[in-house]
């Protein structure tokens, strides 16, 4: 019988993909990331690249023009581009949740309309839940939709989306029935079309406009902005789901992609951790303090082991949670707890790359500052640690009822 000692195992394919994607960050990423950080700059060289290497289209099915792979493998490339810098994993994360969106329940019609062209890149997507005024609780949003003449009028503001400028579709979820109880059941998701990097939209588009970016701590070079809709028109068939099947469903919908972005993100914190672990492990061996590198203080070795125990659970995690999607079994309790896991294992190894790193870690000129401050990010992003709380809490106890 053949025996292995990894539990997940990666296959030929994922192997080959994940190297190339690892070649792909220690040759281009890296080495640039510094730059595109420092002034805040979308990194266009980088996403034409990523373009050729069909990294927007790897769930889309072969038959839309992308890869086809499994969840499991989308979450590899996923850890080796947060090696690199999430940034650039915020740029395919979006777009990876409107596309399982449009896979999952959208039309025929809407699927060959959007997947062509997003499986190259040339059309990027973004998701908008959130309001200045809602976040973790989604069923606050105030965001309304109202039939008007063949056409939903939307009118509201959302905030911190992701690619808000640069995407040429976004996902908006909205309410068409302000007055359901309970109110998820009056939501509807929208595929809103706009000009890519244009603030203020003509024509169609009209009514549909992005403020500038919002300035913030990390996460820099992917823009994260509001949006204003006054008035935008977006037609019936742009219903997720098509308008009989879609109206009211919007927040299940969404609900259901956050489940993938969970792995989603859990991937993106195994993948800053494993790059603040092997920042601690070069630098403690090259900086010495009385007498001897200090990787040799038991205090450092400690603090490197918890780091690597750490990035190995998470990583274990998010693969079962993958896994387990992969296979069509629930995995809502697992990725909620992979996502918690994994993102504060991102946190808590780059503090502990901080510490190690002692003043050097405070300046610009070393990679871990940039982490500093990326870090936190996934700690917010698609449902705070405290909801990650209440989901796994709420799953396990529907699972052991007594
Ligand atoms: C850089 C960035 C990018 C983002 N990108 C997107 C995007 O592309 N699309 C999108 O829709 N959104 C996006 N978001 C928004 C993000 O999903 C929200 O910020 C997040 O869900 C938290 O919502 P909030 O900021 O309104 O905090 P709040 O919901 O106001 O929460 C504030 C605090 O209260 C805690 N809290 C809230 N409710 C409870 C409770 N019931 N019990 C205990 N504690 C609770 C929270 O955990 C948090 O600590 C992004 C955010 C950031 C910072």
């Amino acid at each position: 019988m053949a025996v292995t000692t990894e539990p997940f195992a990666k296959t030929d394919e994922q192997k080959a993909i994940t190297e190339m994607v690892r070649q792909f960050v220690d040759e281009q990423i890296l080495p640039n990331a510094e730059h595109y950080d420092h002034e805040d700059e979308f990194p266009e060289p980088i996403v034409e690249q990523m373009k050729e290497l069909g990294l927007f289209g790897v769930t889309i099915p072969e038959e839309y023009g992308g890869m086809g792979l499994d969840l499991s493998t989308y979450a590899m490339i996923v850890e080796e581009l947060s090696r690199g810098w999430i940034s650039i994993s915020g740029i395919v994360n979006t777009h990876f949740i409107g596309s399982y969106l449009l896979m999952k329940f959208g039309t025929d019609e809407q699927r060959d309309r959007y997947l062509p062209r997003m499986a190259t890149g040339e059309l990027r997507a973004a998701f908008s839940l959130s309001e200045p005024e809602a976040g973790s609780d989604v069923q606050a949003i105030k965001t309304s939709a109202r039939k008007v003449d063949g056409a939903y009028e939307i009118n509201g503001t959302k905030m911190w989306v992701t690619n808000g400028l640069l995407a040429g579709v976004v996902f908006v979820l909205a309410k068409t029935d302000p007055k359901a109880d309970p109110p998820y059941k009056g939501m509807t998701c929208f595929i809103a079309e706009k000009e890519p990097g244009v603030s203020e939209n003509t024509g169609d588009y009209e009514g549909f406009d992005v403020p500038p970016k919002i300035k913030k701590l990390g996460y820099k070079g992917v823009e994260s902005t509001e949006l204003v809709f006054d008035g935008y028109r977006c037609p019936a068939e742009n219903v997720l789901g098509g308008e009989e099947a879609g109206v009211g469903q919007g927040f299940i919908q969404m609900m259901d992609a956050l489940e993938v972005g969970r792995v989603n993100v859990a991937a993106r914190g195994v993948g800053i951790a494993q790059r603040a672990l092997e920042l601690a492990l070069r630098y403690s061996q090259e900086r010495k303090t009385f007498g001897k590198p200090i990787a040799q203080h038991q205090a450092i070795e400690f603090k490197l082991a918890d780091m690597a125990t750490q990035v190995e659970a998470a990583r274990l995690m998010t693969m079962r949670a993958a896994r387990l999607k992969d296979a069509g079994e629930r995995s809502d309790l697992e990725a909620g707890m992979a996502k918690l896991f994994a993102s504060e294992t991102g946190r808590f190894c780059v503090e502990q790359s901080f510490r190690i790193h002692g003043g050097y870690g405070y300046s610009k000129e070393y990679e871990i500052e940039r982490l500093y401050r990326d870090a936190p990010l996934l700690l917010i992003g698609e449902g705070t640690s405290e909801i990650q709380r209440m989901v796994i809490g709420r799953k396990l106890l529907q699972r052991h009822k007594i």
